[in-house]
């Protein structure tokens, strides 16, 4: 296995960081990628122009079939791009995308015609409707009920945690329309201006509010938009499961980010006449840390040439998400001992030190154990079929 990237893809590397460049402003510390801190207005509006100006370079879904907007570009070349962004912390670097994913994989010819270019041009968000409150790490404890009805499903019931559902036009809704628990779901592909949807956004202790309660109440679906099989979610679960573990690597590239803002203030500043750099407990967490960043990133790039190579990736996706989210954990962490009380001041203080964005991590890397599935669960899928090799419990 050879990991560095080829002259295209360096090129392409290149190509991309002058788009960042171009796209963020001067001195940019960089943000979590995704709708996290998209609840916030301000990234939000830089997220929306970013978007769209990727959707004009068709740098939105590269890998898809050109029939439907994409590139058909390889994998790697998405993950180059991927990568950058992330690690940047540049707004509307959503790239990855389980909706058009599950559409193309799942969806009937007018529906991919229909949903996908719109999505890759960077003009439709879509939010993900699989958790509910009694259905989490059990999802197929869906209750939101779908009943069939003359040329529609007439959906009842609600959903928890939508990342960005405020912002989005529509969203992959999982709902009960059989008694059989696994064998009872559908996915519909809901458009959230329907009438009988209302949708209310959950603070976290970050401040900002970017998950939603969606609430449907006698909302008519039309049947084109249920996404493959009537009870036929099961396999869609599956799949997209696999999709949202790779959750991992923006939080892997964001850790790698604020390591970097770490060593880099640990360089220019002194503390009680000494400087930070030569603390010995202040270079020993770093060093550690480089170790940790360079494993995941080795991870990370198995796991990308797996999944380029058509390869089954439950085992390095869910290694991937655990040691992401740990390590993303980790540098918070360190962030907040290394920075000591200023670690505590938020972007509004005149003291604050790399832009509050290690408060704000430390506050934010709580989420990402259990993000797109727990870290109970991935470990769970690893000791299992595709793993260790351990019957199903
Ligand atoms: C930042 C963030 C964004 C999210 N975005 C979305 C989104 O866009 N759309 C969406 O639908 N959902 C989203 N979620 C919800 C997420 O998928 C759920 O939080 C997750 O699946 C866990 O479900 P739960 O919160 O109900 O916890 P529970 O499933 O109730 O779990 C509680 C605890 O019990 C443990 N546990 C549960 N079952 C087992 C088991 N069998 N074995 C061992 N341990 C177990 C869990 O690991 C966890 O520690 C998001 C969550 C976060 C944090």
């Amino acid at each position: 296995m050879d990991f560095r990237y080829s002259d295209e893809e360096t090129a392409f590397l290149k190509e991309v960081q002058q788009y960042i460049a171009e796209s963020v402003p001067a001195g940019w510390l960089g943000v979590d990628p995704g709708p996290e801190e998209e609840a916030n207005e301000e990234v939000y509006q830089l997220s929306l122009r970013n978007w769209r100006r990727l959707g004009e370079r068709h740098w939105i879904g590269l890998t898809y079939p050109p029939e439907y907007g994409g590139q058909g570009a390889p994998l790697m070349k998405e993950m180059v791009l991927l990568q950058e962004l992330a690690y940047r912390g540049c707004p509307g670097c959503d790239v990855g995308l389980v909706e058009a994913d599950l559409i193309l994989q799942f969806g009937t010819e007018e529906q991919k015609r229909r949903l996908v270019p719109p999505i890759l041009r960077g003009e439709v968000k879509w939010a993900i409707g699989m958790s509910e409150p009694n259905a989490g790490s059990d999802t197929f404890n869906v209750q939101l009920a779908a009943v069939e009805q003359d040329d529609c499903y007439v959906l009842n019931g609600q959903k928890i945690w939508s990342s960005g559902a405020q912002h989005a036009q529509r969203e992959v809704v999982y709902a009960r329309t059989g008694p059989e628990k696994h064998r009872g779901v559908s996915v519909f592909l809901v458009d959230l201006s329907s009438p009988g949807i209302s949708i209310r956004q959950i603070a976290t202790m970050t401040g900002l509010r970017p998950f939603c309660e969606v609430f449907f109440d006698n909302v008519r679906v039309p049947k084109e938009d249920l996404l493959g099989k009537k009870n036929g979610g099961l396999q869609i679960l599956m799949y997209a499961f696999g999709a949202e573990r790779s959750s991992g690597l923006y939080a892997l590239h964001n850790s790698r980010r604020y390591l970097d803002q770490l060593v880099k203030y640990c360089q220019k500043t002194v503390v009680d006449g000494k400087p930070l750099s030569q603390d010995p407990a202040v270079r020993t967490k770093l060093g550690q840390l480089a170790i940790e960043a360079e494993i995941g990133m080795g991870l990370g790039d198995q796991l990308n040439w797996m999944a380029s190579k058509g390869m089954n990736t439950v085992k390095p996706s869910n290694q991937m998400k655990i040691y992401g989210a740990r390590t993303y954990q980790r540098v918070a962490q360190a962030g907040q001992e290394i920075l000591g009380l200023y670690g505590q001041l938020n972007e509004d203080s005149r003291w604050v030190q790399l832009g509050g964005r290690l408060r704000h991590a430390y506050l934010s890397s709580v989420a990402a154990t259990l993000l797109g599935g727990t870290t109970e669960i991935a470990r769970n899928h690893i000791a299992g079929r595709f793993g260790l090799g351990l019957p199903e419990a």
